[in-house]
């Protein structure tokens, strides 16, 4: 099998991403071996750096209380600001357009209250069939408060779960004369697939409908040019491919151009003018930029993680990472492949990886294993993750994930389908 002669120890040791492993916590077995950790898509690993720039928050808060919101070594005033020019980027956004606060689903509602704006004649929300169900519960609920239950319409998928262009294409075009907002993961989570975000908001925009993202699984996944494309607005999790940790501080992008415009937005007092907002003010003046949405003072001990794990991004360059990211999932690809290939073995990958439509994730199906691959994997100390009924996803992540990992991963999975052909 060809994957077999790969010399992957020669492909880690020229790989230019490689010294990056190294800067991840990688989880460890009972008896402290490395596990392969392909679950990067769910909670990316810790970086190593965190520790120390938490217990420096923690230091600063026992020395100074109060006054660390103006004296601590990294002032927690400003402190979403340190994090302003790592998202913007990620994103692919001018650093007016993004900030860091809250966490994705209450993000979604609060942008959908400046961006969802139904009308009798145009009040329908266009998402992908079996979006997210916490998206899918955050719109079903935002059409119910604007009194459309029936506004969302979700855009159908072939038996894979796969939308292809066409359809994807023709479905917008039929619902446009009455479509207020597109709001779609601009990759699925469950299949991988990768939306080509910058042709479907050219021509949702054109057809006089606002267009935002979900990119919980495209932030740190595929690169992005939210500000070129002209996206309305999106919002994403830090957990995933960020690496923020559990629960980590989300993210948002507004384009520039509904900067300082009348929008309905639910307000707080950190959306409110740095310059008056200490003077307690009777009415609200919002910031000229997306920090406008923001409503509280940032969580430091929440956002300290990102200060660890958001330069990494800008470090190693878009073009490495990506360029390693398409090198690794190709090879577990074709890996895969040629295991069916060779024991006849009923192996679906779902993802359409090839042409640039997919990120690190590859969904599979084992067909006729159940479960039992999963469980194999599990206890042979490769972390991948079962989405019922029948998914597995793997997620190579060009950070830390080595060459290696993809050869331990398809020698388990080989050595699993002999097992189960007994
Ligand atoms: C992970 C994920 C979420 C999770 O939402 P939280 O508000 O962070 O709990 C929501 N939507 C999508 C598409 C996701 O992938």
């Amino acid at each position: 099998m060809q994957w077999k002669s790969f010399d992957v120890h020669k492909a880690d040791e020229v790989d230019v991403l490689k010294d990056f492993r190294s800067k991840f916590y990688i989880p460890t077995t009972p008896k402290g071996n490395e596990k392969v950790y392909l679950t990067g898509n769910s909670l990316g690993l810790q970086p190593k750096a965190v520790r120390e720039l938490l217990i420096e928050e923690l230091d600063d808060w026992a020395t100074l209380g109060v006054d660390g919101h103006t004296h601590a070594r990294r002032q927690w005033m400003p402190y979403h600001e340190l994090l302003t020019e790592y998202l913007a980027y990620i994103a692919g956004a001018l650093p007016t357009e993004v900030v860091a606060m809250n966490t994705l689903t209450a993000n979604l509602h609060l942008l959908m209250v400046s961006f969802y704006r139904p009308t009798k004649w145009r009040y329908k929300i266009l998402c992908e069939t079996k979006a997210f169900p916490s998206d899918y519960y955050a719109l079903q609920s935002q059409a119910r408060f604007h009194g459309y239950p029936d506004a969302v319409v979700e855009i159908p998928t072939d038996s894979h779960g796969i939308i292809s262009e066409s359809t994807l294409f023709d479905f917008i075009d039929a619902h446009s004369d009455d479509t207020a907002l597109l709001l779609m993961g601009g990759v699925n989570y469950y299949t991988g697939q990768v939306f080509d975000m910058e042709k479907v908001t050219h021509f949702a925009r054109e057809r006089g409908i606002v267009v935002g993202w979900d990119l919980a699984h495209a932030v740190g996944n595929v690169p992005l040019k939210l500000h070129d494309w002209g996206v309305d607005f999106a919002a994403w999790c830090s957990y995933k491919y960020l690496n923020g940790g559990p629960g980590a501080v989300a993210g948002i992008f507004v384009h520039e151009r509904h900067h300082g415009k009348e929008l309905p937005r639910f307000e707080g007092w950190w959306g409110h003018s740095k310059a008056t907002r200490f003077q307690m003010p009777h009415d609200f003046e919002p910031i000229s930029t997306a920090e406008a949405w923001q409503l509280s003072n940032p969580p430091i001990l929440s956002m300290t993680p990102l200060l660890a794990s958001l330069p990494m991004f800008a470090e190693a360059g878009w073009e490495a990472l990506r360029s390693k990211s398409r090198t690794l999932t190709t090879l577990l690809a074709n890996g895969l492949c040629e295991l069916q290939d060779a024991y006849d073995a009923d192996i679906s990958i779902l993802t359409p990886y090839e042409n640039e439509k997919s990120g690190c994730q590859l969904s599979v199906i084992f067909q006729g294993y159940g479960r039992a691959m999963f469980d194999h994997l599990t206890q042979h100390g490769v972390v991948v993750d079962w989405r019922y009924p029948d998914v597995i996803r793997m997620a190579p992540v060009p950070l830390y994930n080595s060459f290696e990992d993809i050869f331990k991963t398809l020698e388990i999975i080989e050595k699993g389908i002999l097992i189960h052909k007994k």
